[in-house]
């Protein structure tokens, strides 16, 4: 029998954009945290609610429930559609869902939040953080590499490396037709017969990011309080396309099954004290002092 992929050790289909910022901070929890199960924290928990509530300020839902899989995807794909759609009309579109591929890896992301600022398309990622902490590279890193890796990820589509071909190949094909009471609901709401199937709408999709403005090199962190849903610091990225590539090679070395999950490294061995498997299921850097 064949070995196991990587992906497939991990129950996973693609590979997310947060799961590569994550292999910056420690390559081996983030895959200790899908052999595990992640833990849902108070933070987790508070931060999601900030996310949701910046969320709804721009999200128009498809109020129709999908009844099959594909169903499922038409109603991603034409909101995030109506989310790019409000970039251009509003100025600003939240928690827009992004298709790639690196090293024939799917890759998947949402992007916190796109702005236009002075004719370009801004990248803005939202983190929560505790004030009392102050902000290491340590930290930043990882948002750093996540903030720029959809700067690469929109690129790729807008210049054409990622088409609408691999979308297709990877998404569509084989799908089944959308349910016939779905169809019915999407003719109650009124929506153009045009965009009544999955090829159309995710060609809208596409069309919508092959024909927004420019996107800035200059790409936003900003942190958000935790408790007080207040932006607290904003950290400008610029976008280093060669030092990101050299990062990627060196991650997917790891989904390519090239190196096993590589631990922090001894001096930064302090950020076991903050790793719920510290002494349990990782012992690489346990020794009974931290
Ligand atoms: S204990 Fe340290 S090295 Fe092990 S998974 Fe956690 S952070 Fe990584």
């Amino acid at each position: 029998m064949e070995p196991k992929s990587t992906l497939e050790k991990l129950g996973k289909k693609s590979i997310s954009a947060t799961d590569i910022a994550s292999q910056f901070w420690c390559e081996k929890q983030m895959e200790l945290n899908y052999l595990y199960g992640r833990k849902y924290t108070k933070e987790m928990a508070k931060g999601a609610e900030i996310h949701a509530e910046l969320h709804a300020e721009t999200y128009v839902p498809l109020a129709i429930e999908p009844i099959n899989y594909t169903d499922f995807l038409y109603k991603e794909f034409y909101e995030n559609y109506l989310s790019l759609k409000g970039l251009k009309e509003k100025g600003v579109g939240r928690e827009i869902k992004i298709y790639g591929s690196i090293n024939g890896f799917r890759i998947i992301g949402k992007i916190d939040e796109l702005r236009i600022e002075k004719g370009n398309v801004v990248i803005i990622e939202n983190k929560t953080k505790e004030t009392r902490y102050a902000l290491s590279e340590a930290v930043v890193r990882p948002h750093k590499i996540q903030v720029m890796l959809y700067k690469r990820l929109l690129d790729d589509i807008i210049e054409k490396r990622y088409t609408g071909e691999n979308f297709e190949n990877t998404y569509i094909k084989g799908l089944k037709p959308l349910s016939e009471r779905f169809v019915d609901e999407l003719n109650a709401l009124g929506i153009e017969k045009e965009l009544q199937s999955i090829e159309g709408i995710y060609k809208k999709m596409f069309g919508e990011i092959y024909t927004m403005p420019q996107v800035s090199n200059s790409l936003e962190l900003h942190y958000i309080d935790r408790f007080t849903g207040q932006k607290v610091e904003s950290i400008k990225v610029t976008y280093d396309k060669e030092k990101l590539e050299s990062l990627l090679i060196d991650a997917m070395k790891y989904w390519n099954g090239e190196v096993k999950a590589r631990p922090v490294s001894e001096e930064e061995k302090w950020k076991c004290r903050f790793c719920r498997f510290y002494g349990k299921e990782c012992k690489v850097w346990y020794d009974g002092t931290l």
